[in-house]
């Protein structure tokens, strides 16, 4: 894109949107004054909370598993202690069913070789944690409810285990927890009744046992969830503010290198670039041009129609430059009040002027009736051009003091003309 054409930049962040930005703020500062006893946020934010934590999420289902997957097989010990009527179906079921099942799994998982669990969702990882959990439930039950061991019904006490491991070790969000905890307190109360020989008097004790867990184990779970969500609204609060910060550099930048008036840039970044500019073309030995332009009796514009409508003939004539001088590497600015300024490299001599004759032709055609000029019935501009052939040695600044030399001739000359000095 042409220097010319360039009004303000794009930002560099394009999606970024202040109202959206500010608004998201206000949710979030709600959420973290007022707190989320519900543990959701609203809909968008809690798309944002889940996708954010997935893969961090993905990766402890994968240790956790593995870790739990051990202790579920050091229970053998327990079968054998407890249970011993049916320990060879236990050693089975965990070691031989259980045990590579699960392992088959967290492998399938563990590198995304089966499709479902590529892209899986925060709902499916969820789903697949609880899943585990009361698999090994499943299965605690039904051991339970074929042995005839007079201490089967101490058995119970394995329900808490895998309470524990839903709602801590996996940390499974918080409404999952909850349904997990709901199913396996279920699984409990079918156990006690599957089993002929549970003593009436131990129902209550291990019934509030079980239950006590689920309910500490919940409450922990919450507590966790909410430390999680809290820490990720800091995060996106900091992310906004630091997004705002950004954007507001950027922006002064841009205010501080452009003219507001006319969206071109100002004297003082011209001065600078020109430098960059100038080197370039000093080194290659390629030629480089200045333009100073002065549109033609403007104070008596002024002084005729009233500044606004001079403000927007500035405009106009600006918008000439913009379509006229747009070859690659040129510079235009605003050099002062109705004087403008513009470096073109890479030109001719011959082409130079035939693109300033271009400009100040452009600016006639734009037919902006100026009732009080002596030249003509419109405004017109004069052009002072400078060309050469950059040097080591030369200075840019001489260049500029020609081009103005020759501006002065231009007016001299009657105006609304081009005229030109060369080194
Ligand atoms: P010449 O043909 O010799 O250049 O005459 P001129 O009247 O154009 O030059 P002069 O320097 O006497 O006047 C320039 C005028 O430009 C004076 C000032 O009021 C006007 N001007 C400068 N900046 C602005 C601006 O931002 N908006 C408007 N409307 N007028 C401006
Ligand atoms: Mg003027
Ligand atoms: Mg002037």
């Amino acid at each position: 894109m042409s220097a010319l054409a360039e009004t303000l930049p794009a930002s560099p962040e394009s999606i970024f949107d202040p109202e959206l930005d500010a608004a998201r703020t206000t949710v979030i500062d709600g959420l973290l004054k007022r707190g989320f006893p519900l543990m959701q946020f609203p809909p968008e934010l809690e798309r944002e909370f889940r996708q954010a934590g997935l893969e961090a999420r993905r990766v402890h289902i994968l240790k956790s598993g593995f870790i739990s997957l051990l202790v579920f097989n050091v229970f053998l010990v327990a079968d054998y202690l407890m249970l011993p009527d049916v320990f060879a179906l236990a050693l089975v079921l965990r070691l031989l069913v259980f045990t590579p099942l699960a392992l088959l799994f967290l492998w399938a998982f563990a590198g995304g070789r089966i499709r479902l669990f590529q892209q899986v969702s925060p709902s499916g990882l969820e789903l697949i944690s609880m899943g585990s959990g009361l698999a090994a439930a499943a299965l605690l039950t039904f051991i339970l409810c074929i042995s005839s061991s007079p201490l089967a019904y101490l058995y119970h006490i394995g329900f808490m285990v895998v309470i524990t491991y839903g709602n801590i070790v996996q940390r499974l969000r918080f409404w999952y927890a909850v349904a997990f905890s709901l199913i396996l307190l279920a699984l409990h109360v079918v156990g006690i009744y599957a089993l002929p020989s549970f003593p009436d008097r131990m129902v209550l004790p291990l019934v509030s046992m079980v239950l006590s867990s689920a309910a500490f184990t919940l409450t922990a779970n919450y507590a966790l969830e909410n430390d999680d969500r809290r820490r990720f609204l800091l995060t996106e609060r900091e992310r906004g503010l630091i997004r705002s910060l950004t954007q507001t550099q950027v922006r002064l930048r841009e205010l501080s290198r452009v003219d507001e008036l006319t969206g071109l840039y100002n004297r003082r970044h011209f001065e600078t670039s020109v430098q960059q500019l100038w080197q370039r073309a000093s080194f290659g030995r390629t030629p480089l041009a200045i333009f100073m332009i002065d549109v033609d009796h403007f104070k008596m514009f002024n002084d005729h129609y009233g500044h606004p409508a001079g403000d927007a003939c500035l405009k106009q004539v600006c918008q000439v430059f913009k379509q006229t001088l747009n070859g690659q590497g040129v510079i235009v600015a605003r050099y002062g009040g109705e004087e403008f300024i513009a470096a073109i490299p890479n030109l001719d001599e011959a082409a130079t002027l035939a693109l300033a004759e271009q400009v100040r032709a452009q600016v006639e055609r734009c037919q902006i009736p100026h009732a009080r000029s002596t030249t003509s019935s419109v405004v017109t501009a004069s052009l002072g051009v400078a060309w050469c052939e950059a040097r080591p040695g030369m200075k840019v600044e001489h260049l500029m003091s020609l081009a103005d030399g020759a501006l002065y001739d231009a007016k001299h000359q009657g105006r609304n003309r081009v005229c030109s000095q060369s080194t």
